[in-house]
């Protein structure tokens, strides 16, 4: 993200700052984030000062229960994509939103919190880069991955399980990484017997898909000798 300074950095500014990190640090800091796949494509749009700048995801923050992050993954978003939305989220909850913050006019009003809209900045030549190549992992679920010149940019992956409603599974494998399972959670778990239940089925199947990683890591070190 591109902040621009458009003012000195005079003792005005830095109070205004000093304000909105105490402001994010009472009312953001501690809210969850839950993420949502919408149906929108990824947009590339001009910025005021002809860049390129890739519209991925919006993200929303809401100040009334359910008090929450939301981050909106628009269709075709990426793996990169999800990582910058979290870091607006992070961002958010250090320095605050809107007009508190330099550079905050990519957070808008909304009737329940504000929404940023911003974007990435693309650099001129990235894209020339990218190219599509065809999996030839047999295990990933994914037939296609886009690279940039030796750069695996989203990693192949097994099917995801949901041993639960607020959670999921998955197993990742990044080139010339062996696969690695990892699990996130959207929500908190049910309470009571039941979430002690379901924290049990979570905790098995990352167990199970830790074993598959296993499994298939060793397959191709077999291979390989
Ligand atoms: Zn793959």
């Amino acid at each position: 993200m591109n902040m621009m300074l458009t003012q000195s950095d005079t003792a005005q500014t830095r109070a205004q700052d000093n304000a909105a990190r105490l402001w994010a640090a009472s009312h953001l800091a501690d809210l969850p984030t839950v993420t949502r796949f919408v149906e929108q494509r990824v947009r590339r749009a001009l910025d005021s000062q002809g860049r390129w700048v890739r519209q991925a995801f919006a993200v929303t923050v809401r100040l009334e229960e359910p008090r929450r992050f939301m981050i909106h993954l628009y269709t075709e978003a990426t793996l990169r994509d999800l990582q910058t939305a979290q870091r607006v989220v992070e961002c958010a909850k250090v320095d605050g939103v809107g007009d508190q913050v330099r550079g905050g006019d990519l957070w808008a009003r909304t009737e329940y919190g504000w929404r940023w809209m911003g974007g990435t900045v693309e650099a001129g030549t990235e894209r020339h880069d990218d190219e599509v190549r065809e999996c030839r992992d047999a295990a990933c679920v994914d037939q296609w991955h886009s690279w940039s010149g030796d750069e695996q940019n989203e990693p192949c992956a097994l099917e995801i399980r949901r041993p639960a409603d607020w959670c999921t599974v998955h197993a990742f494998r990044f080139h010339g990484r062996p696969w690695e399972a990892s699990c996130s959670a959207i929500t908190d778990p049910t309470e009571g017997p039941q979430g002690l239940q379901e924290i049990r089925a979570l905790a098995e199947a990352y167990e199970q898909m830790q074993a598959e990683c296993d499994r298939l890591n060793n397959q191709t070190i077999g291979a390989a000798a």
